[in-house]
């Protein structure tokens, strides 16, 4: 099914646009292993994602109450990337070809329209939309994505979202502006995301410490009003390692990762 170009590893993939990391002798990808095998075949991984729409489910049980009238209609507000859409066959090709990110191989692949669906997402949306409650999908994929993404997520099943709720990237990064954009037309009841970013720009470009230290102040909202799902192959919390630059070197960040790590004093 994959047609990506970039997958032919070395026999019929076109070399000249695989771009290997020549700072490093090491596959820059190679250290996401773990998580992207985790993402793909670990049955825990899918139990977390069915809890996070469990609770969804539950808090529209809870919030929604369809005789009423609402003065504005109501809404949730979902990420797509690791939120609705499950990105690991691309970050596994990253690995099995030596690759590091790259705009160009990842609207290759948004191109696709292949991405699969995080578990219990489908049902969810439904579940929303028999509520009479709109989904918002706000991502930080590229505006000029809108149409694969559209066509992706349409063909996976979630066909009663119009074009126009998605809020996709332009400019800027940060969501707080396309969150204000769909609060001044609905009430958000409830924020899906994997990224702390999808919840508040608090999170936006900080530190470790400080992303746990407001972690800790919005700790009563998970659950709640926030939703996480788990993604342990990219995010924030790796841009915050690097101190949000990812254009140093393969070895940098990856010495950056090492010194992160807390360890124990093995005595002799
Ligand atoms: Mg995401």
């Amino acid at each position: 099914m994959l047609m990506f170009s970039l997958i032919g590893i070395s026999s019929s993939c076109n070399q000249q646009e695989v771009k290997k990391d020549n700072e490093t002798t090491k596959n820059p990808s190679g250290y996401s292993t773990g998580a992207v095998l985790w993402q793909q075949h670990s049955a825990e991984y899918e139990a977390m994602c069915y809890q996070a729409y469990n609770i969804g489910e539950r808090r529209l049980d809870e919030l929604v109450d369809t005789s009423k009238f609402y003065e504005k209609p109501l809404a949730v507000v979902m990420d797509i990337d690791e939120t609705v859409l499950d990105n690991s066959s691309y970050n596994a090709t990253l690995i099995k070809n030596a690759l590091k990110y790259s705009k160009k191989t990842w609207l290759e692949w948004t191109a696709m329209q292949s991405a699969d669906l995080v578990p219990g997402a489908l049902e969810f949306i439904q579940y929303a939309r028999s509520k009479n409650v709109e989904v918002v999908f706000i991502s930080n994929r590229m505006e000029a994505e809108l149409d694969d993404t559209y066509q992706n997520i349409i063909d996976l099943g979630v066909d009663t979202i119009s074009k126009s709720n998605f809020y996709l990237k332009s400019s800027t990064s940060s969501k707080d502006e396309r969150r204000a954009k769909v609060s001044d037309k609905y009430d958000v009841i409830l924020l899906f995301g994997d990224n702390l970013g999808d919840f508040n720009g608090v999170f936006d470009d900080t530190t470790v410490i400080e992303r746990k230290k407001h972690v800790k102040n919005f700790r009563p909202l998970f659950g709640d009003k926030l939703i996480i799902l788990p993604n342990p192959m990219y995010g924030e919390w790796e841009g915050a390692l690097y101190n949000h630059d990812f254009s140093t070197s393969s070895d940098f960040k990856d010495s950056l990762r090492m010194n992160a790590l807390n360890i124990f004093s093995i005595e002799d």
